[in-house]
Parts: C-alpha cells; structure tokens; sequence
C-alpha cells in the first residue's frame, strides 16, 4: 500500500496532461488527480487550434462565394455577423470543455479547479489551501503568450482575447511573423477587417522552407493583407477610434485593434519547481530527458512546458510515453523526428521533415517542385498559385522534406508524411501511380530536380 494520496498528481488540463491523467487512471488503474486553474482543455481547446480553425472556416466563406460566381451560381455575399459566429463558438468550447470533464471523470481522475504548486518532491499545494501526495507528479501546465516590453504595449490584444472581442473591428495591425500572426492575418482579412501585418525579419514563417514561406507571404498580399516585412512597432498610444502605431520606420497610422503574437513561453513562473530541484532552460522550460523525467526523479513534464515541439499531437505522444513508462513498465521515448503539421494561412502550408536550406546544409540533395495555378481557382480566374516540393537526398534516394502550399495542404501532409515517415524514397513516390485530377498528383509525377547542391 502506498503512503501517498494518489499515484499520479497532474498539473495542467490541457491535451498532454488529460491524456496522461485519463490512460493512466482509466487503462493502468493508477490512483489519479489532476489540477487545472482555468478551462479543461487547455489552449489548444480553448484558446488556440479548435477556435482558430473555427475562425479560418468562417473567413474562407467570401472567396467561396466569389469563386461560386465564376462558376455561375447568382449568389453574392451578405454581412458577417461576429455576433451570431461568436455566440456559437462560446458555446462549442463550452460543450468541448464539457467532454474533457466528462472523460476525466469516465476514467476515474478526481479533479481540481484550483492551482498547483509544487511543495516537495511528492507534494503539491493547491491554491484552496490543501495538500495532496502523490508518487509521481506530471507537469503539464503548458504555455502563455509573451509580448515584449514596447511602450503602450497595454492597448495591444493577444490571441486569448482575439476570439472574445465584443465586435469585429474595421481595421487591425498584426505583429509578428509566426505561426499564430500569418494564420490570424488570414483570418482578419477573410473576415473582411482591413489587416495590416508587421513582421521584423526579412520574411515571415522563419524556419520554414523559404520557397514555401515566400509563396504564402505572396498569396497573403495578394489575397489582402497589407505585409510589411523589416517592420516593428516603435510604440502605440491610445487615440480616438483606436490606436495610434508608430513603426520602426517611422511612419504612423491608427487601427482599431492591435494584436500581438511575438511566441509563447512555458507556464513555469512561481510553481516552485526551481525550489524543489527540478531544473529549467534558459527560456524557462522544464528540462526532461527522452523519458520526460525532470531533474526530479517522481517529476515529470510533458508538452509545450517543455518547450520541445510545442504542438498538441505532440503533447498527447509524450504523455501517453510517459504512461507507458511510468505505469505500465514499458520505457518508452518519444520519437520527435519528422513530425507533419500544417500553418492554417491562406493558403495553407503543410511541411514535414527538412527544408531544403536545412537538408543542402546536411548533405547533397535534389529539389523537386512545381508551382502552378489549382484548377478550381484557374477555372474563376484567379490568379492563386500553389507549391508542391519534395527534398532528396542524393546519397540514399529519401526524401528528407515535403512542402505543400495549397488549399488543403494540411489534410495533404497528413498522408503525405505517413511516406516520408517511413522512409520512402523519391522512386516510391514515382511508382506510386496518380490520383487524377487532383493538385497533390503532382507530388508523384515530378520528373527532373530543378536544383542540385
Ligand atoms: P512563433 O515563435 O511561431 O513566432 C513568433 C513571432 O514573433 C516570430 O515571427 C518572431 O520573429 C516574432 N517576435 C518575437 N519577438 C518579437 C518582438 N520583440 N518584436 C516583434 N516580433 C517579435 O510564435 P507564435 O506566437 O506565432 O506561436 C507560438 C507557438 O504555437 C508556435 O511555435 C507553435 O508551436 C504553436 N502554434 C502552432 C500552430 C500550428 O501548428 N498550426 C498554430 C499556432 C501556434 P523572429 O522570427 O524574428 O524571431
């Protein structure tokens, strides 16, 4: 019998610590709690992928109507009630949160609605006041968005405020060039707001493949988004009708709303984790070895607190590893190496394995791709284009990377990466025969590399 309350404590209901809390009490019989101090199901649910692609849905009704003229439907476009859209979207992440309670409760997991923090090695405090003891503690407390210090950074939202603004505004001004400011520049834009997006580097999505992000970038201004690349924000101030921005390059002009999306950091400030010897990185995550056991052997982390590959998908595999590992004596690492995913702009990206400055950096390589106007755009007369480019290595025939732009590219690169996954090499894409007429066709009948290094 064991002395502690539980044999598992989870911090955070989020997608990585509610699949570690639910397989290990539903499917292992493990004694388990979990504490969450906001809404179960965690960013991804609640103020993240679920809403956002609830919002990419929304805004991609007007292109559709349009596209629906062409091929000579009389339709035109009325208004977008933002009233109407948000009331249903409350009440989605309402009933999603309610499933993440339910399944929580279906497998056994007593919960908290409180916060956590750490008091030794096998105790936790939650913010009523009690303590609860468990043999092993898993963090999963996730992350949070983190803006810089800019004057008037106060006036600026972030993405947890973007989904409950009380009206769509007429204009705003998107900072940052990542993940979360392409999608929503899309997004704003779609939805008929006048969008302006500042990126400080030369291009935005860095750390993709360039030719890819390059054509994203190109298809957002075309399709609106006023982009200005070498940008920033000198400071904002509050002024009739909305905020005045003035930029690094001096200009000035004033938009309704300002929305940051400079990256996220690990949610690890004042848990006491540094107290009780669980080590942090640099940017504050929790440091985990391949097993996601911290500095503290009965501790471990798993997701976007670890600050590895912060991508939900991610979080489930390395909390359902840490189950395998901890309860049912399987030890098992988390394999973080060619993972798929997809950048909802507009168009959308999907991307697995390298890029094609990464793999030429690792060895010599061919490059396969081709751009090229979809049918069903063609057919409207619009001028879209889209990207399908395989990466090779010349030594083993592999392909090391694959990049879709198109719409859809995200369904696309989930199959797409099953391939790469498994190793197949540029002929099994060639003697894989086509499915026609679709634009991923292309992806099996590239003939001749149009670069070498
Ligand atoms: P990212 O880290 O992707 O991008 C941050 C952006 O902000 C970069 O363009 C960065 O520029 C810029 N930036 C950073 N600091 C400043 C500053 N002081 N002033 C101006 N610009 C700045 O973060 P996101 O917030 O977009 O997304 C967070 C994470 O969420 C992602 O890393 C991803 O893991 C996840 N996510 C995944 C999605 C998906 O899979 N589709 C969707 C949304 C989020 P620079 O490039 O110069 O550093």
């Amino acid at each position: 019998m064991s002395n502690f309350d539980y044999d598992l404590f989870v911090i955070g209901g989020g997608s990585g610590g509610v699949r570690a809390a639910r397989v290990a009490a539903g499917e292992t019989g493990a004694k388990v709690a979990l504490a969450e101090e906001d809404r179960y199901g965690g960013t991804c649910v609640i103020r993240g992928c679920v809403p956002k692609k609830l919002m990419v849905f929304a805004s991609g009704y007007p292109g559709m109507v349009e596209e629906g003229r062409a091929y000579g439907w009389d339709i035109s476009l009325g208004g977008f009630n933002w009233d109407d859209f948000h009331g249903k979207l409350a009440a989605e992440l309402d009933r999603l949160e309610g499933i993440y309670r339910k399944l929580l409760a279906g497998s056994g997991v007593e919960t908290f609605d409180a916060r956590a923090r750490l008091v030794d090695a096998h105790t936790v405090e939650l913010s009523t006041g009690e303590r609860k003891t468990a043999k092993h503690i898993l963090l999963a407390m996730g992350g949070r968005v983190s803006v810089p210090d800019v004057p008037g950074i106060e006036h600026a939202i972030t993405s947890n405020e973007i989904f409950h603004l009380p009206q769509l505004p007429k204009s705003i001004l998107i900072v940052g060039g990542g993940y979360i400011a392409s999608e929503f520049a899309g997004v704003m834009n779609g939805l008929g707001v006048k969008t302006t997006q500042f990126y400080r580097g030369a291009q935005i999505l860095r750390g993709f493949d360039d030719e890819a992000r390059g054509l994203v970038a190109e298809e957002m201004m075309q399709r609106g988004v006023d982009l200005h690349l070498g940008t920033n924000v000198e400071r904002m101030e509050k002024v009739e009708g909305g905020i005045k921005v003035t930029a690094t390059n001096g200009s000035e002009q004033v938009f309704e709303q300002v929305m940051y999306a400079t990256g996220r950091a690990p949610n690890t400030d004042d848990m006491g984790l540094e107290e009780v010897g669980v080590k942090l990185g640099r940017k504050g995550e929790v440091l985990v070895d391949d097993y996601s056991q911290t500095s503290v052997p009965s501790i471990y982390a798993v997701g976007d607190v670890t600050d590895r590959v912060n991508l939900t998908p991610v979080a489930i595999r390395e909390g359902m590893a840490f189950v395998d590992t901890v309860f049912r004596g399987k030890p098992t690492p988390v394999d973080h190496d060619l993972i798929a995913s997809a950048i909802f702009t507009q168009p959308e990206m999907g991307t697995v394995g390298l890029s094609e400055e990464d793999a030429a950096a690792q060895e010599p390589i061919e490059v396969y791709a081709t751009s090229f106007k979809p049918m069903q755009s063609s057919f409207a007369g619009k001028s879209d284009r889209v990207l399908m480019k395989l990466i090779v290595s010349k030594a083993t025939r592999k392909v090391l990377g694959c990049h879709i732009v198109a719409p859809g590219a995200g369904e696309m690169i989930q199959l797409a990466g099953i391939a790469v996954k498994m190793g197949a090499t540029k002929e099994d894409f060639d003697r894989t025969v086509a499915v026609h007429p679709v634009m991923a066709e292309e992806l099996v009948t590239l003939r001749s590399p149009i670069r070498e290094t």
